[in-house]
């Protein structure tokens, strides 16, 4: 149930031309995104990549050296920190450790001077929310890790801020909380159609949870777009490779502008370099086995996925690829068996080798 006073505003965030230099370190070299109203965008790419610093100046945290961040069209770069409408939660439990659950959720509101019956109802209220409403009286010791990242999204939510800024919060938890509070971040941010910049390293956590994935490069946005379009067409060899997994086998030019690998003609899908040695990028999905005693493709290694398995094969110059299989079919292929190998008909993403 939708705790009336979690609602929330749905703030549209422009970030334009961004620039932050830490001596000689470009944290962001103009970063040009936009993020939706209500939507949940993850801030993905590497380490080093500029997500934090971009979240940081969106909050107040850091200062930036030029370029804007809009909010509803607004500057807010001279507005202080705590008069944004930003509600953050880290990645480590930020909680104040000598306050109770329901006193830290509502310690925002003191400072606002909300009265102590109206703070303990809606701190009541949004604990409920977070589906921790037994806990109130608890100390952050006293809780587990998954808890106390709920309690600080519940305090996020306090002051019903216009934008929700989550900062790797689920890098700290074990694998099975961490799947678990993916969905109940999800859940509630639907519910509440609250603006949400999530940054994460993790592909999985942003292609699962996101509706738009914005994966940053050198402190560049590289691509943004739906997980299922990223994924699907990825815009550079860069996202490619970091969303989801990919296998680089070496090919040739021909004359009619595409290329020829594995003894086939393929046409090329967005750009090809003028020159140097080129690889195409494939997909394990995309990469077809089938059992073959004269096959070029050696069987090495197999890795169990459940339903499905990931052989790597090797070619006889080397190169070495993923291939996804049913975990029957990889069955009729174990490890130093041949089978022939063949890549779907269909435009290929090529990269510099
Ligand atoms: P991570 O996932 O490792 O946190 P990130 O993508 O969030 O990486 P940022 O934390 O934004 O990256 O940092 C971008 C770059 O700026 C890094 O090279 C970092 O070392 C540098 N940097 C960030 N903050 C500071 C600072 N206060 N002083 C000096 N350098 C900084």
């Amino acid at each position: 149930p939708l705790a009336k006073d979690a609602a929330t505003g749905s703030a549209t965030v422009e970030f334009r031309s961004l620039r932050r230099q830490f001596g000689t370190t470009t944290a962001l070299d103009g970063l040009d995104l936009t993020v939706r109203p209500g939507e949940l965008l993850a801030l993905l790419g590497p380490s080093g990549c500029g997500k934090t610093t971009a979240l940081r100046i969106l909050a107040g945290f850091e200062t930036h050296d030029s370029g804007e961040v809009l909010v509803d069209g607004e500057d807010i770069t001279r507005i202080p920190a705590h008069r944004r409408d930003a509600g953050m939660v880290f990645q480590s439990y930020s909680l104040f450790p000598h306050l109770t659950a329901a006193d830290n959720v509502a310690f925002g509101l003191r400072m606002r001077g909300v009265g102590k019956a109206e703070r303990q109802r809606r701190a009541q209220e949004l604990l409920e929310l977070v589906g921790l409403p037994q806990r109130a009286a608890h100390y952050p010791h006293q809780m587990s890790g998954g808890q106390q990242q709920r309690i600080a999204l519940a305090r996020a939510l306090a002051l019903q801020p216009r934008v929700l800024l989550l900062d790797e919060p689920l890098s700290a938890l074990d694998a099975k909380v961490r799947l678990a509070l993916r969905e109940e971040i999800r859940r509630l941010q639907q519910e509440l159609g609250i603006t949400t910049l999530f940054v994460t390293h993790d592909q999985e956590e942003a292609l699962s949870m996101a509706d738009r994935v914005a994966v940053l490069r050198a402190g560049r946005l590289e691509q943004c777009a739906a997980p299922s379009e990223l994924y699907a067409r990825p815009a550079t060899a860069f996202v490619a490779e970091f969303v989801g997994t990919m296998s680089r086998v070496p090919c040739s030019r021909t004359a009619d502008g595409g290329v020829e690998v594995l003894g086939r003609r393929h046409p090329v899908d967005g750009h090809l370099p003028a020159d140097g040695d080129l690889h195409v990028l494939v997909r394990p999905e995309h990469v077809a086995l089938t059992p073959a005693e004269d096959g070029t493709a050696l069987v090495v290694a197999a890795s169990f996925l459940g339903a499905v398995t990931r052989l790597t094969v090797r070619l006889p110059d080397g190169t070495e690829l993923k291939s996804d299989l049913p975990t029957e079919a990889a069955a009729t292929l174990p490890l130093g068996s041949r089978a022939a190998l063949t890549l779907p008909d269909r435009p290929v993403l090529v990269d510099r080798a």
